[in-house]
């Protein structure tokens, strides 16, 4: 009963998130529809017209590469990483989109290794998502702070950054489908992490102060030894 309750929930979002994507794609692809028929009728191709056509597949792209993220792959190879390698990986990858902003990173980790069980691109996609969200928060540069410790079992990592913060109202839609404030934004970034997140078990928070910058602060449980039920290339039953 209680099984069938929870696949039914299930259904509930998966259905609203299928109309959510679909009505998201359908705005952009109304917008295609319309420039190409012009192009039909006055045979010729206004530039400013591509350049419009361009960016909205750019959009459809974008909102279907992140729903392809939380698509289950064929095997999921949950193993054991150290999240100090990966949040490293990420400082690289997005170093130098952060300072054509004049955006510095300071990363404090902890001296032991911080190893998980996970899935690694998943993961490292979560941190992508919310550095790439403190960086558009700080148009006008400073500093994006990536602390990791591990405490009593628990690795915690807490990206804080120094833009405007959250206005208190929007806390709430945070993580919403599609909510975003940006104007080529998927509002996708937050929802598809805090899933990953609980997919490995763990945590998702934001908290913030506007005008004080936002900490997003992510929980994983800390992946011992003898840390039960844990083995290399587990199958994931439940997501
Ligand atoms: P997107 O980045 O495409 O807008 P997200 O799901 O990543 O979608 O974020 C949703 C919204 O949450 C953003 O549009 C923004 O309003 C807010 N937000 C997320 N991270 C931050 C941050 N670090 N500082 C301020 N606002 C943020
Ligand atoms: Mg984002």
């Amino acid at each position: 009963m209680e099984e069938l309750l929870r696949r039914s929930e299930k259904l509930t979002t998966v259905g609203q998130l299928a109309a959510g994507v679909a009505h998201e794609i359908r705005n952009p692809l109304t917008t295609l529809r319309g420039f190409l028929q012009l192009q039909q009728e006055k045979k010729i191709l206004v530039p400013l017209h591509v350049e419009l056509m361009l960016s909205e597949l750019e959009r459809i792209n974008m909102i279907v590469s992140e729903f392809l993220i939380l698509a289950k792959p064929q095997a999921v190879h949950f193993q054991l990483r150290d999240v100090r390698l990966i949040l490293g990986d990420v400082i690289s990858l997005l170093d130098s989109q952060a300072h054509l902003f004049g955006i510095e990173f300071e990363a404090r980790f902890s001296e032991q290794p911080a190893t998980v069980h996970c899935e690694e691109n998943q993961l490292k996609q979560v941190f992508i998502n919310i550095v790439k969200n403190a960086i558009e928060a700080m148009p006008d540069g400073g500093t994006i702070t990536l602390e990791q410790r591990i405490i009593d079992g628990t690795v915690v990592i807490v990206i804080s950054d120094e833009g405007e913060g959250v206005p208190e109202e929007m806390l709430p839609k945070l993580g919403e489908p599609f909510f975003t404030n940006k104007e080529t934004g998927t509002g996708l970034g937050l929802m598809v992490s805090q899933r990953i997140i609980q997919s490995h078990k763990g945590s998702l928070e934001i908290h913030s102060e506007y005008g004080s910058g936002a900490q997003v602060t992510i929980k994983l449980p800390e992946a011992g030894e003898h840390t039960p039920g844990q083995a290399m290339n587990e199958e994931r039953s439940e997501d």
